[in-house]
């Protein structure tokens, strides 16, 4: 059944009429389930109590209010909890949500797998398996409002109050769903999170970022992590294709900045990589023009890679530099490693089937069904 979780309000309205609904009655009913879905959570028609009881069996005969499923739950000894769960078709992936005093930041993934093979990150050793949907990505603060009691979205003391576009995947090669989620997370009758308390994280895909800008109007993060080409197309190939001076310039060129919305930019701290105090000094003068944080990440290691974190001293020194300069440069806390939930640790065990598995198995569940 098709589900009303991720739908665009004009798809939304479609959908309504397919099943019955009068085009007069359609904007008004769009408005009514938005809120329920979205402001309140409802997980079934039959709560909605200001709707017709035969209106409700009408949609619940052929629409879901499905969202992702949850497969597991870990939680880690500093409160940070890590969700895997499961989507369309089978496909898993992860959902982090990361408690501080005074707020709650939930970690979204907009793909399963990644094309992106960054070096230093674990999801990069999962190939793509597929984009997630609009329902998909909306859907995981639903679940984390779901799991943490946190509905109605307009509460007091919500828990989840900042979302980032930083767990699984790319988020502009997945622009459009991303955009309908963004939306949805942003409208003020809908999720309630306001777009700065939203931030999409890219590698750098220039070419979407000026429409990410434009369209979207989150917060942005850019994940830096070197600032000498060689170094970055070794440990971001996408560098190849988009290097540091087309990235930089259009970060500078990115709509709305200003010193009170910074762009943030991450940086990896790889031991004996990227981390000299030469390449502090490179990358405060990259910064130049830029209203700009800097986010300097210790490494969380994940079983088989090829990298250390930098020795805490030359963390303090690095960010020294850069603080020097005038730049916010905040080490992020590492959260959440003992459930590999930190930054660039998550991963599922989906893969992508080749078409011909996908085949063999089809036919083996069919000769299952045959009558003996
Ligand atoms: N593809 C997007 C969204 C992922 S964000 C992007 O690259 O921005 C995930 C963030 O965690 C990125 O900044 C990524 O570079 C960083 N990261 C990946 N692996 C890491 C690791 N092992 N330790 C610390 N940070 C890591």
């Amino acid at each position: 059944m098709k589900s009303l979780v991720g739908l665009p309000t004009d798809e939304l309205r479609r959908t309504l009429t397919d099943a019955g609904v009068p085009e007069k009655a359609a904007p008004m009913r769009v408005r009514q389930l938005w809120n329920w879905i979205y402001v309140h959570g409802a997980c079934d028609f039959a709560t909605m109590s200001n709707l017709a009881k035969d209106f409700r069996t009408l949609l619940a005969d052929s629409l879901s209010l499905a969202r992702p499923e949850v497969v597991t739950e870990q939680i880690s000894t500093d409160g940070t909890r890590k969700w895997l769960l499961r989507g369309e078709g089978g496909a898993e992936f992860e959902t982090v949500f990361i408690p501080e005093t005074g707020r709650g930041t939930l970690c979204v993934s907009s793909q399963v797998g990644c094309t992106l093979t960054c070096r230093f990150c674990h999801t990069g050793t999962q190939r793509l398996v597929r984009n997630l949907s609009a329902g998909e990505i909306a859907g995981q603060v639903m679940v984390a409002r779901d799991a943490l009691g946190d509905w109605p979205s307009t509460g007091e003391s919500r828990r989840v109050t900042n979302v980032v576009l930083m767990g699984m995947g790319e988020p502009l090669y997945n622009f459009e769903n991303v955009k309908t989620a963004i939306a949805i997370m942003a409208d003020g009758d809908g999720l309630a999170l306001s777009k700065r308390r939203i931030t999409l994280s890219t590698a750098g895909v220039v070419p979407m970022i000026k429409r990410a800008g434009e369209e979207i109007g989150s917060s942005l993060a850019i994940s830096l992590h070197a600032v000498r080409d060689e170094i970055r197309d070794a440990i971001v190939p996408l560098n190849k294709k988009y290097p540091l001076s087309e990235l930089l310039a259009s970060c500078r060129a990115y709509p709305g900045i200003s010193n009170a919305r910074r762009i943030t930019f991450e940086y990896v701290m790889l031991k004996g990589v990227n981390d000299s105090l030469a390449d502090a000094r490179e990358l405060v003068r990259l910064m130049r023009g830029i209203p700009a944080k800097i986010n300097l990440i210790p490494f969380n290691p994940w079983p088989g890679a090829p990298y250390q974190c930098s020795e805490w001293e030359q963390i303090e020194k690095f960010a020294e530099i850069v603080n020097r300069a005038g730049y916010a440069s905040p080490v992020r806390t590492p959260r959440g490693r003992d459930i590999m939930a930190a930054c660039g640790q998550l991963k599922s065990e989906t893969v992508k089937q080749r078409a011909s598995e996908r085949m063999a198995e089809l036919r083996s569940v069919e000769l299952a069904r045959m009558p003996g």
